[in-house]
């Protein structure tokens, strides 16, 4: 059984050796992430290339993540490396302090307006929740603080603010400069982390396409103002991701699982594409099996209805990177077979605007009440395999496209499985055969009696130009021995 959703695995120096990249590889990685808060560029260029390297000795299609660092606010550095705070104990945070002057009474901060955005009731949370402080007074470049919940502090840990409404932009000069880096290194997919609103996203894909990259925008949803205007940004962007570290942080934890639940819905009903984030498998960092409770989380994004689970230092510096993949495929394999995430009420009553999207929900509605083994896209775009894979069902969709960027833009979408296919040129029987014949080699078609349904365009080499279904009884296509001898 092919698993449907997606794995996404972030590259880091756990991963910086080839046997190790061909071992995620090969137990099941769908996407990798390049974190460009962390490392130089040409780490982030090798890793993308040791990436497409092993990808193709295996035969494989990976699709990659540039995921820019965005304004995340963070301390400086202690004298001393870390510091211990106890409840109610006094400390500033300093705009004006040197980067590696912190003490036990104060520490320096990346983003100096800081102290002009805050006032006196405001909550900090630092270190993604474990110390929480409240602003006291504002002194100039000083913010006086009172600890709430103390803990050891150490050098270049985040802050966020409770609530949100910090106005710094979403692109930083930083992210400037990697945004050139991601359309140099060929991404697939640019994360654009903490926007505010749709704004910061069409500047992102703005500066993205002037750099000469065609790749898709995920909105990193990691702002409680972000949450606010869900539905603008879900229009400027082309993936979300739901980004539970920051927004956790922001919001407090216990709303994350209904804003996650709402999120992803709406995401769908959107058709749009949506990674679910952070701490997944976070015990994996150390262990080599996940706790009972990351089991459930996992399985219940895929009940959900996330397009993709993702692994942050799990596999970026955690012990067992190919061990995390691994464990998390396992998971989602399963909790696919749960019947409520193979059937829809999807779109139900809602009209449609567009040929292929009339399409790809006639198709899967006949899918998932005909008996079908497979569904196979031809497709330029990817679209139409796009609005089928909004569509809840237990059958594998096959995007089968001449296009390279096409088969990595697939790579995240939930059910759908990228193959090399060339355009038919003459004969539309003859590409019927050769999509039968691939799909008895795939182990799809077994029998005579199976049937896949095949989408095309009558205009090849066009975008979003999907307007026509054949349903297809293979034993009709092929005789029966034939199959045999294939399959
Ligand atoms: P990060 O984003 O890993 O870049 O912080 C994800 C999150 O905040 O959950
Ligand atoms: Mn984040």
């Amino acid at each position: 059984m092919m698993r449907r959703t997606k794995i996404v695995a972030t590259l880091g120096p756990a991963t910086d050796n080839p046997d190790t990249i061909a071992e995620i590889i090969k137990n099941g990685v769908d996407v990798v992430r390049l974190n460009f808060s962390h490392g130089k560029p040409d780490e982030h260029r090798r890793r993308a290339e040791l990436i497409r390297h092993h990808a193709r000795l295996l035969k494989r299609t990976v699709g990659i993540l540039g995921d820019l660092q965005g304004p995340k606010i963070r301390i400086t550095r202690f004298k001393s490396g870390k510091i211990t705070l106890q409840k109610n104990d006094k400390f500033t945070l300093d705009a004006s302090l040197g980067d590696d002057e912190g003490t036990e009474k104060h520490v320096g901060l990346t983003y100096k307006n800081l102290p002009n955005e805050v006032s006196p009731g405001n909550v900090f949370v630092l270190d993604d929740g474990r110390i929480v402080l409240e602003v006291t007074a504002i002194e100039g470049h000083k913010i006086q603080t009172q600890t709430v919940v103390g803990g050891e502090l150490s050098n270049n840990k985040g802050i966020n603010l409770r609530g949100g409404g910090l106005s710094a932009p979403a692109i930083t000069e930083k992210d400037e400069n990697d945004i050139r880096l991601a359309a140099d290194i060929d991404v697939d997919y640019l994360a654009v982390s903490f926007p505010r609103n749709a704004k910061d996203i069409n500047h992102a894909r703005q500066l993205l396409r002037t750099a000469g990259s065609s790749a898709a925008i995920m909105a990193k949803i990691e702002r409680a103002e972000a949450l606010e205007c869900i539905d603008e940004i879900l229009e400027a962007s082309d993936a979300i991701m739901v980004a539970r570290g920051d927004l956790g942080v922001e919001i407090g934890d216990p709303e994350l699982p209904a804003v996650q639940k709402m999120l992803i819905e709406k995401t769908r009903q959107a058709n749009k594409v949506v990674l679910t984030a952070t701490q997944m498998m976070e015990s994996m960092i150390t262990n080599p099996m996940p706790t009972r409770a990351e089991v459930f989380d996992v399985a219940n994004a895929v009940i959900d209805g996330t397009d993709a689970v993702m692994l942050s230092a799990e596999t970026a510096s955690g012990a067992y990177p190919a061990r995390a993949i691994e464990a998390m495929g396992r998971i989602c394999l399963s909790a696919e077979k749960s019947k409520d995430v193979q059937r829809s009420r999807h779109r139900i009553d809602t009209e449609f605007k567009h040929i292929d999207e009339s399409i790809g929900m006639a198709t899967m509605y006949t899918a998932n009440h005909l008996r079908v083994k497979a569904i196979a896209a031809m497709t330029e775009s990817g679209s139409t395999p796009l609005w089928m894979s909004r569509i809840s069902s237990g059958i594998p969709i096959y995007a089968l496209t001449q296009h390279k960027k096409t088969r990595h833009l697939v790579t995240l979408y939930r059910g759908v499985c990228p193959i090399p296919f060339k355009p038919i040129q003459e004969d539309m029987n003859d590409a019927i055969r050769d999509i039968i014949s691939l799909l008895i080699n795939e182990g799809v078609i077994t029998g005579p009696e199976d049937r896949i349904i095949i989408t095309r365009g009558n205009l090849m080499g066009v975008g979003g130009g999907t307007s026509t279904m054949i349903i297809i009884r293979v034993g009709d296509w092929m005789l029966e021995e034939a199959i045999e001898t294939k399959s």
